[in-house]
């Protein structure tokens, strides 16, 4: 009614033109609001976030390649086989055994791959100026990282082994499931046993920012005292929020870069967003969908590597499955399947980025904040891919899709008081 309203007033003013053009004519036109924001990146920055990203899609195929060579080196060399003797002489208890072949056969790869971790963290990220870190910071973080998961990966390797021992080739669904329970548990305890290892989290500065954005959280459901501010400019100048934990420990983290870069409306529509993703349950059908990876990947594993085992295992000095020494043929079969689970794992993540968009533009109701954030996000993120290119390399809606997302929203909800 209002718009009719509108371009019959506009009609009576400017009697020359037809009525029915006047109104037929857009409020608002979304598509050419969409494309002043795309002319905003151009040139030489538009160039470099395409070198960036599209640099990105060959990374996924050289860290398979890099995971499969390693691995490959560790049982040619007879490493592994020897390893897991040596872990059978310390100890008669075979999940004992796991773990002492298992910590050792972390450790050795991930300095193999410490090249490779350096170039793709530390050179590629200060070459494109991403990165705020010391080599000394970065290196003394990667170790900490490093630690945390010889223990969480161990214990993992070791579960695992002790459902080959039970269950034979029958192991992979109920590996799965405990791998499900396990991730969870890590997803319940890390927001507050491991992030505040890397970064200080704090609640937000008392101001009306805050205010605002306690009363959003409020109105949806959220509790204020789940809402933080992390100190990430320590390592990135990216901006960023998460919404990080599970059950009781689940919170809505804002990096600092986004406080001190962004305007009021840019925070409101991130967190706008996060909120989103909190609502909606998103730690839960996320840990459900990527479930449903995770057990194709297991049985994946289950039916290859005993193919592998008995093509080259001779020449490994494994020949059974229950042997730690053949968790890395185990490695190189994930290696080759989540590269090629790559457009499943993004689209899994983007559909849940968008609803989260989606729902943001809804609850903060600052659509240009939303396309100005997405515009800082194209700095290195390429912003205007192929419908292909964005369904298999983009685990975030691109710069485009979401400035277009924001633009729709305004435009069907222009005439409201309360948007800005
Ligand atoms: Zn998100």
């Amino acid at each position: 009614m209002r718009k009719l309203g509108l371009g019959l007033a506009a009609a009576a003013l400017c009697a020359a033109v037809p009525v029915m053009a006047q109104e037929t004519a857009p409020a608002f036109d979304a598509e050419a609001a969409t494309q002043a924001y795309m002319a905003t990146l151009s040139g030489a920055a538009r160039a470099k976030s395409d070198a960036y990203f599209e640099g990105g899609y060959w990374l996924i195929l050289w860290g398979a390649v890099v995971s499969i060579v390693t691995n490959l080196i560790f049982l040619r060399l007879g490493w592994s086989a020897r390893l897991s003797a040596w872990a059978g002489r310390r100890t008669q208890r075979p999940f004992l055994r796991s773990l002492l072949w298992a910590a050792p056969y972390i450790l050795i790869i991930s300095l193999m791959t410490l090249p490779w971790s350096w170039y793709q963290e530390y050179y590629r990220e200060h070459q494109y100026g991403l990165s705020n870190q010391s080599f000394g910071a970065w290196f003394s973080e990667g170790t900490m990282g490093l630690a945390i998961s010889i223990v969480v990966m161990s214990l993992l390797i070791g579960g695992l082994l002790a459902l080959v021992r039970r269950y034979r080739e029958n192991w992979w669904g109920i590996g799965a499931a405990a791998t499900l329970v396990f991730v969870a548990i890590l997803l319940m305890v890390a927001p507050v046993s491991i992030a505040p290892l890397f970064n200080k989290y704090s609640p937000m500065e008392a101001g009306p920012l805050r205010e605002q954005i306690l009363s959003m959280a409020r109105a949806n459901t959220v509790p204020a005292d789940n809402v933080y501010v992390v100190d990430q400019s320590r390592q990135t100048t990216r901006i960023s929020a998460n919404v990080s934990g599970l059950g009781p420990t689940i919170r809505i983290s804002l990096n600092d870069n986004l406080l001190n870069q962004g305007t009021p409306a840019e925070v409101r529509a991130v967190m706008g967003h996060e909120l989103g993703h909190y609502v909606l349950n998103h730690s839960f059908s996320l840990l459900l969908g990527f479930g449903v990876i995770i057990l194709l990947a297991y049985l994946s594993v289950a039916k290859l590597v005993p193919v592998l085992l008995r093509k080259w295992g001779g020449r490994w000095g494994v020949t059974e499955v229950t042997d730690p020494a053949a968790v890395p043929a185990a490695f190189i079969v994930l290696a080759v399947y989540f590269m090629l689970a790559t457009p499943f794992t993004n689209s899994l993540t983007r559909m849940h980025e968008q609803e989260a968009d989606v729902f943001g533009l809804a609850a903060a109701r600052a659509p240009d904040g939303f396309a100005k954030v997405a515009m800082k996000l194209s700095t290195y993120r390429k912003i205007e891919p192929s419908t292909w290119e964005e369904i298999i390399f983009f685990d975030h809606p691109s710069g485009h899709t979401r400035v277009s997302t924001a633009m729709k929203w305004k435009a069907e909800n222009i005439g409201a008081a309360d948007i800005e």
